[in-house]
Protein backbone atom coordinates (compact mmCIF):
# COMPACT_ATOMS: atom_id res chain seq x y z
CA UNK A 1 0.00 0.00 0.00
CA UNK A 2 2.63 2.55 0.68
CA UNK A 3 4.74 1.03 -2.26
CA UNK A 4 5.33 3.43 -4.98
CA UNK A 5 5.34 1.04 -8.85
CA UNK A 6 8.53 2.76 -9.77
CA UNK A 7 10.66 5.92 -8.90
CA UNK A 8 12.71 8.60 -10.53
CA UNK A 9 15.03 11.24 -9.78
CA UNK A 10 12.88 14.27 -10.97
CA UNK A 11 9.33 14.42 -12.88
CA UNK A 12 11.67 15.42 -15.89
CA UNK A 13 13.04 11.98 -16.28
CA UNK A 14 9.93 10.39 -16.82
CA UNK A 15 9.98 10.06 -20.61
CA UNK A 16 7.25 8.92 -23.25
CA UNK A 17 8.68 5.81 -23.84
CA UNK A 18 8.92 4.99 -20.30
CA UNK A 19 5.06 5.68 -19.86
CA UNK A 20 4.01 3.57 -23.19
CA UNK A 21 5.83 0.63 -22.33
CA UNK A 22 3.57 0.66 -18.80
CA UNK A 23 0.25 1.81 -20.76
CA UNK A 24 0.25 4.83 -19.13
CA UNK A 25 -2.10 7.34 -21.32
CA UNK A 26 -2.54 9.76 -18.30
CA UNK A 27 -0.56 11.44 -15.30
CA UNK A 28 -2.44 12.37 -12.12
CA UNK A 29 0.64 15.48 -10.93
CA UNK A 30 1.39 16.57 -7.60
CA UNK A 31 2.63 19.83 -7.86
CA UNK A 32 4.23 21.10 -4.28
CA UNK A 33 7.73 19.34 -4.09
CA UNK A 34 7.02 17.52 -7.34
CA UNK A 35 6.71 19.98 -9.95
CA UNK A 36 8.30 23.33 -8.53
CA UNK A 37 9.16 23.68 -4.40
CA UNK A 38 5.99 24.29 -1.72
CA UNK A 39 3.86 27.23 -2.55
CA UNK A 40 6.31 28.54 -5.30
CA UNK A 41 4.42 30.06 -7.93
CA UNK A 42 6.88 28.98 -10.34
CA UNK A 43 7.33 25.81 -12.25
CA UNK A 44 10.96 24.30 -11.31
CA UNK A 45 13.85 24.60 -14.03
CA UNK A 46 12.98 22.19 -17.50
CA UNK A 47 9.15 21.29 -16.13
CA UNK A 48 7.61 23.28 -18.86
CA UNK A 49 9.66 21.79 -20.89
CA UNK A 50 8.98 18.52 -19.87
CA UNK A 51 5.00 19.05 -19.81
CA UNK A 52 5.68 20.29 -23.81
CA UNK A 53 6.89 16.73 -24.31
CA UNK A 54 4.24 15.33 -22.07
CA UNK A 55 1.68 16.97 -24.24
CA UNK A 56 3.47 16.23 -27.58
CA UNK A 57 3.20 12.56 -26.87
CA UNK A 58 -0.21 12.75 -26.57
CA UNK A 59 0.00 11.93 -22.71
CA UNK A 60 -3.11 13.32 -20.67
CA UNK A 61 -2.12 16.02 -17.67
CA UNK A 62 -4.21 17.04 -14.68
CA UNK A 63 -3.10 18.51 -11.52
CA UNK A 64 -4.46 17.13 -8.40
CA UNK A 65 -3.23 18.56 -5.36
CA UNK A 66 -4.48 18.97 -1.82
CA UNK A 67 -3.52 22.47 -1.63
CA UNK A 68 -5.89 25.23 -1.70
CA UNK A 69 -7.65 27.00 -5.36
CA UNK A 70 -5.60 30.46 -4.31
CA UNK A 71 -2.03 27.87 -4.54
CA UNK A 72 -3.07 25.93 -7.27
CA UNK A 73 -5.52 27.57 -9.54
CA UNK A 74 -2.81 30.19 -10.86
CA UNK A 75 -0.20 27.57 -11.34
CA UNK A 76 -2.60 25.43 -13.44
CA UNK A 77 -3.24 28.17 -15.58
CA UNK A 78 -0.05 29.22 -16.23
CA UNK A 79 0.77 25.04 -17.03
CA UNK A 80 -2.29 25.30 -19.08
CA UNK A 81 -3.38 21.76 -17.41
CA UNK A 82 -6.78 21.94 -15.48
CA UNK A 83 -6.58 20.90 -11.99
CA UNK A 84 -8.73 19.52 -8.59
CA UNK A 85 -7.70 21.34 -5.51
CA UNK A 86 -8.20 19.91 -2.43
CA UNK A 87 -8.06 16.37 -3.87
CA UNK A 88 -8.54 15.23 -0.24
CA UNK A 89 -5.09 12.93 -1.19
CA UNK A 90 -4.89 9.79 0.13
CA UNK A 91 -8.90 9.42 -0.72
CA UNK A 92 -9.96 8.78 -3.71
CA UNK A 93 -12.39 11.60 -4.48
CA UNK A 94 -9.83 13.82 -6.67
CA UNK A 95 -8.27 11.36 -8.78
CA UNK A 96 -11.53 9.95 -9.57
CA UNK A 97 -13.07 13.26 -10.80
CA UNK A 98 -9.66 13.88 -12.47
CA UNK A 99 -10.56 10.59 -13.96
CA UNK A 100 -13.76 11.38 -15.08
CA UNK A 101 -12.53 14.80 -16.86
CA UNK A 102 -9.87 12.41 -18.53
CA UNK A 103 -12.12 10.04 -19.78
CA UNK A 104 -9.11 7.72 -19.25
CA UNK A 105 -9.39 3.30 -17.75
CA UNK A 106 -7.73 3.29 -14.43
CA UNK A 107 -5.19 1.27 -15.81
CA UNK A 108 -4.00 4.20 -18.15
CA UNK A 109 -3.58 6.15 -15.29
CA UNK A 110 -0.48 7.13 -13.13
CA UNK A 111 -0.38 9.30 -10.03
CA UNK A 112 2.91 11.27 -9.96
CA UNK A 113 3.97 12.83 -6.68
CA UNK A 114 6.52 13.01 -3.60
CA UNK A 115 4.44 12.21 -0.46
CA UNK A 116 4.72 7.80 0.58
CA UNK A 117 0.88 9.05 2.61
CA UNK A 118 -1.14 11.21 0.01
CA UNK A 119 0.27 10.37 -3.59
CA UNK A 120 1.23 7.02 -3.19
CA UNK A 121 -1.16 5.55 -0.87
CA UNK A 122 -3.82 7.46 -2.93
CA UNK A 123 -2.50 5.52 -5.73
CA UNK A 124 -2.49 2.14 -4.17
CA UNK A 125 -6.18 2.69 -2.71
CA UNK A 126 -7.53 4.03 -6.10
CA UNK A 127 -5.95 1.04 -7.83
CA UNK A 128 -3.31 2.97 -10.21
CA UNK A 129 -0.04 3.04 -10.99
CA UNK A 130 2.38 5.59 -9.04
CA UNK A 131 5.74 6.88 -9.98
CA UNK A 132 7.52 8.52 -6.28
CA UNK A 133 9.69 11.63 -7.33
CA UNK A 134 11.87 12.81 -4.33
CA UNK A 135 11.17 16.09 -2.70
CA UNK A 136 12.80 18.72 -4.47
CA UNK A 137 13.16 20.95 -0.98
CA UNK A 138 12.57 19.13 2.49
CA UNK A 139 10.38 20.91 4.24
CA UNK A 140 10.70 22.80 8.04
CA UNK A 141 7.75 22.55 9.84
CA UNK A 142 7.30 20.14 12.54
CA UNK A 143 4.14 18.20 11.09
CA UNK A 144 6.05 18.13 7.39
CA UNK A 145 9.48 16.61 9.70
CA UNK A 146 7.23 14.18 10.57
CA UNK A 147 5.77 13.05 8.42
CA UNK A 148 8.91 12.66 6.16
CA UNK A 149 10.42 10.51 9.22
CA UNK A 150 6.89 8.44 8.93
CA UNK A 151 8.19 8.15 5.23
CA UNK A 152 11.70 6.32 5.69
CA UNK A 153 10.78 2.95 5.84
CA UNK A 154 8.99 3.05 2.58
CA UNK A 155 11.47 5.21 0.47
CA UNK A 156 11.94 3.42 -2.47
CA UNK A 157 15.50 1.96 -2.64
CA UNK A 158 15.91 1.39 -6.93
CA UNK A 159 14.92 4.35 -9.09
CA UNK A 160 14.81 3.92 -12.94
CA UNK A 161 17.20 6.49 -14.07
MG1 LIG B 1 3.74 17.09 -2.85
Amino acid sequence: MFRATIAVRSVCRITPELLRSRGIRGLLLDIDNTLTTHDNPVPAPGVEDWIAQMREAGIALRLVSNNHPPRVEPFAKRLGIPCICEGKKPLSSGFRRAMEDMRLPKKALCVVGDQIYTDILGANLFGVQSIYVPPMKLETTAFFRFKRCMEKPFLPKHFID
